[in-house]
């Protein structure tokens, strides 16, 4: 007990109360808006980005497509295959492709080159090399869109940082690749980030739902707006899904009273410096080194492990962030605490353990209470929306912390109850939605082609 009250008064900026959120909460709502008004957008820090995405399944989407899913864990190309005799049905085979640290921080032409060469390789196998299916892609950047079909990257995020891809559609850049090939030919129909792909996924099996949500190597979210809100788009009729890219919410400093050292540390250690500040407070891509920071600082500070520290805890990127998760396990959790850091080289007391877990609680209940906050926002905004007192709604999530963490869902559930009490807010795991959901949108876009059509 003594090791928890000494590490929760070390870390009091980093535990924000009830209040503090719901103050994040409205200036998150506030950055929304901001974001979505013609005159206020250029100057905004979270960029509201219009999708192109009017409509969510129906459930009468049939075909065969192709997705590709670039930007988390792992790139993927996949098969899915969506019929809907009497009962709806999505089957997929899909394949893991490995992106070397040398492409995805080399030129933009050896990404496209070898994202095209994978796709190259995975019709081979199938052997569907000669046909020409639609293909959806999840690109999971900041993109700027005018039509389904065209998108331009603003910036990269997460460990991408490929040279001349800023400023240029990614479509164009993925046809062209293929086209230098000459060994196969898609119809690129759809370019969709991961949020949208989880929020149609979900709207598959659930009509209710209008929000896709991330929180895994980054963060970010989406929601189904009123057109007459998306100023940046011309037309008031029906709704448009807005990726929020709420990664940037703090850009412009409106989150610096409560980021800490350690916040600011990693920030100036990373790809890119002074952006995506809310996500790096969140996200697994910094999860890990933030813990790894304080526990640095409370050793050398003379408040754990003796004072010692060893080369590996001093090393960046040497706790991951899938740590936290062994950490906080509430039946083993103690015993891999002690695991974990007599592989950093370190000789952990039972105190040095307690303490350690107590940073990784910290850490991760920040992060998911940060991510309630700004989703309490999104909930306000849809219930004025429609103008009803009680919002019943789903909300679709994915990504690796909230699926493999052991408490995050439970923590980040109870606290938008508690910041938005009259909203019902049901939260649906989405199985594979970056994957599967371009194609749902590539058979969404099919559909309405096949309907104007008719
Ligand atoms: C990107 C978003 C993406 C999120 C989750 C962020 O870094 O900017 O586009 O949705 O990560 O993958
Ligand atoms: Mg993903």
């Amino acid at each position: 007990l003594f090791q928890i009250n000494a590490v929760d008064k070390y870390l009091y900026h980093m535990r924000l109360s009830d209040e503090n959120l719901m103050d994040v909460s409205k200036r998150f709502r506030r950055e929304m808006d901001k974001g979505l008004g013609r005159d206020t957008n250029p100057t905004a820090a979270v960029k509201m980005l219009p999708t192109f995405v009017r409509s969510t399944p129906d459930g009468t989407e049939t075909g065969d497509f192709l997705a590709l899913d670039l930007g988390g864990t792992n790139f993927r190309v996949l098969l899915v295959r969506v019929s809907s005799n009497g009962k709806q049905t999505v089957e997929m085979e899909n394949q893991i492709y490995a992106i070397p640290e040398n492409i995805m921080r080399g030129s933009g032409t050896e990404l496209f080159n070898h994202i095209a060469e994978c796709l190259a390789n995975f019709l081979e196998k199938l052997g569907i090399k000669d046909k020409k299916l639609p293909l959806g892609f999840t690109f999971s950047f900041p993109c700027q869109q005018t039509k389904l079909d065209e998108s331009i990257l603003v910036c990269w995020t997460k460990g991408f940082k490929a040279s001349g891809v800023e400023g240029r559609d990614v479509v164009g850049l993925l046809r062209k690749a293929i086209k230098n090939r000459g060994d196969f030919d898609i119809d690129i129909v759809a370019v969709i980030n991961d949020t949208v792909g989880t929020m149609m996924t979900c709207g598959y099996d659930d009509h209710h739902c209008e929000i896709g949500l991330i929180i895994g190597t980054g963060t970010n979210a989406c929601y189904m707006e009123e057109m007459r809100h998306l100023e940046l788009v011309d037309g008031d009729e029906g709704r448009m899904c807005v990726n929020m890219e709420w990664g940037a919410f703090g850009d412009d400093g409106a989150l610096d009273d409560i980021r800490t050292e350690f916040d600011r540390e990693i920030d100036a250690g990373s790809l890119n410096p002074g952006k995506q500040l809310f996500e790096k407070m969140i996200s697994g891509m910094y999860m890990g080194e933030l813990v790894r920071l304080i526990l640095v600082k409370m050793a050398k500070d003379g408040l754990l492990f003796q004072g010692h520290t060893t080369p590996d805890l001093l090393t960046t990127g040497h706790f991951q962030t899938s740590f936290i998760s062994a950490i906080e396990n509430n039946k083993s959790g103690l015993v891999s605490a002690e695991q974990i850091l007599r592989g950093l080289g370190l000789d952990p007391s039972p105190e040095d353990c307690v303490a350690t877990q107590r940073v990784c609680q910290i850490v991760s209940t920040r992060a998911a209470h940060l991510c309630a906050a700004s989703l309490a926002a999104v909930l306000r905004q849809i219930r004025d929306n429609k103008a009803t007192d009680r919002l019943r709604t789903t909300v679709g999530v994915d990504g690796s912390v909230y699926k493999n963490h052991p408490q995050f869902a439970r923590r980040l559930n109870k606290m938008v109850r508690l910041l938005v009490p009259d909203c019902d807010v049901r939260f649906l795991r989405s199985e594979d939605g970056s994957g599967k959901g371009a194609a749902m949108v590539t058979a969404v876009a099919y559909r309405l082609a096949k309907q104007h059509a008719e």
